[in-house]
């Protein structure tokens, strides 16, 4: 297929190669090319009030549109710039364009003073001892509060985490950002770590709640994650809600925020101003009059 394509164009993505290490490399390399061309950008998808539907917080995620092959997903190329270290470059790049775009946002009045952005840091990130100092200038720059500020890790990064990244989520904890545990439950780790960490909440993972309302072992354990979460003072967010049935189930074992396409897919910086401005009526999905009882 490649060879159809004529000298001169790119084989990166030619999967007859048969050769994944050099894919990867590849891959790499234009994800190297993408950084420099501009090729990745920012898009925002809100996290709501089950009760209300209003968003108080938005989650920051990345996007690459490769010249040629269009859309490329993060869970193919950030493991890539995981592994490579280009993933420092691409997590100042992000967090430097949602704050930047937070601070307009407050100062535009298009979010509430406590509205949030949450910003996904990989494990990488988080074992290099400046980001607390070069994160506090990044929100001075912006004028952003810390406050304002979740930032999302998986449970991967306490369990392995060095001492440095434990130092590193002291300091970013004692600068007043939120720091929220993403794809709660998927790592199969004891919970102690939820006391060792400064950890603010968990983002309780789609895995979980898909069954919601008609898996009753779902809704228990969604109901104990809750309970557990509460005891230890962290907030909980639903991550992929899609139903409305979900969105009750989550209501009534005492969920208080979600995320997912019930409400919204993440979308450029633009049309979420335009679709979840503070002052912009909201479509109402009212919450069931009887309680679902269980
Ligand atoms: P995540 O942090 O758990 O983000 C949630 C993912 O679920 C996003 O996928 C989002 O688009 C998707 N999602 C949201 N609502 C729904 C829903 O209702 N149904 C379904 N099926 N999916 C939903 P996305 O944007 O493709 O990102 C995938 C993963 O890539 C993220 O998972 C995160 O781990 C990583 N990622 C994305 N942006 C960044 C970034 O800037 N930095 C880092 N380090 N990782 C990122
Ligand atoms: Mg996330
Ligand atoms: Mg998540
Ligand atoms: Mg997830």
């Amino acid at each position: 297929r490649a060879k159809a394509e004529g000298p001169g164009r790119s084989t990166i993505f030619d999967t007859s190669m048969h050769d994944q290490a050099r894919e990867r490399i590849e891959l790499e390399v234009a994800l190297r090319q993408a950084l420099s061309d501009d090729q990745l950008y920012v898009v925002y998808q809100p996290i709501v009030r089950l009760e209300t539907g209003m968003p108080v917080g938005a989650e920051a995620l990345v996007r690459w549109e490769h010249p040629t092959r269009g859309q490329i997903p993060p869970m193919l190329f950030i493991p890539i710039a995981e592994d490579s270290g280009l993933i420092s470059q691409i997590g100042t790049f992000v967090r430097n364009e949602a704050l930047r775009q937070l601070g307009v946002w407050r100062s535009q009045g298009v979010v509430s003073e406590s509205f949030y952005l949450s910003i996904n840091v990989s494990p990488r990130q988080l074992s290099e001892p400046d980001l607390p100092l070069v994160f506090s200038g990044e929100l001075f720059k912006y004028g952003v509060p810390a406050q304002c500020v979740a930032l999302e890790m998986t449970e991967s990064v306490m369990v392995d985490g060095s001492s440095v990244t434990g130092r590193v989520l002291h300091e970013l904890r004692q600068l007043g950002a939120k720091l929220l545990v993403d794809d709660f439950g998927t790592g199969f780790s004891a919970l102690g770590y939820l006391r060792r960490f400064p950890v603010t909440g968990v983002k309780i993972d789609r895995s979980f709640v898909i069954g919601l309302g008609k898996n009753v072992e779902d809704d228990e354990i969604v109901r104990a994650v809750v309970a557990m979460s509460h005891a230890l003072g962290l907030s909980v967010i639903a991550e992929g809600v899609e139903t409305v049935l979900q969105r009750e189930a989550l209501y009534h074992v005492g969920v208080v925020n979600g995320q997912g396409w019930l409400w919204g897919k993440a979308v450029s910086a633009v049309e979420f101003a335009e679709r979840w401005h503070l002052s912009a009526a909201l479509p109402e999905i009212p919450l069931p009059v009887a309680a679902v009882t269980s």
